[in-house]
């Protein structure tokens, strides 16, 4: 059923506590916890609870929680001292997405001297 825990994603399992991570926030509907690979000085995560493919099938199925995130992302830049922030919301394989649960990166702590678009 979609927003179903499934056994093979990391994310899933993050969410389950059953592999660890460096959580820095948590609300009723999602976690934010530090990048294993971080890219920027400061370098976070947030993922919804519930698990679906990535952040537009979220806000399909469930806006409250895709707009909880992005609020939790905004709280957890906030509490890591960060005046300015990226969010990024990599979606599809050729777009460099490697984990199939919606996810927001919080990247901060360096000057953006270009931007993307
Ligand atoms: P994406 O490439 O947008 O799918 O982002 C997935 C991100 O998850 C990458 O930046 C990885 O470094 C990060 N990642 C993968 N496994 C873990 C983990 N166990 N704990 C924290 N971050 C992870
Ligand atoms: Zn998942």
């Amino acid at each position: 059923m979609a927003g179903e825990a499934q056994a093979d994603c990391v994310f899933c399992r993050i969410v389950a506590g059953e592999i660890p991570a460096t959580v820095v926030r948590k609300s009723e509907r999602t976690l934010a916890f530090r990048d294993i690979s971080p890219q920027a000085p400061t370098h976070l995560l947030v993922i919804p609870r519930v698990h679906y493919p990535n952040a537009a099938e979220l806000a399909a199925a469930e806006p409250a929680v895709a707009a909880e995130l992005l609020v939790e992302a905004g709280e957890a830049a906030r509490a890591e001292g960060l005046a300015a922030y990226r969010l990024i919301f990599n979606t599809g394989a050729e777009a460099g997405q490697t984990v199939f649960h919606a996810h927001v990166h919080v990247l901060g702590g360096e000057p953006f001297t270009e931007g993307l678009v």
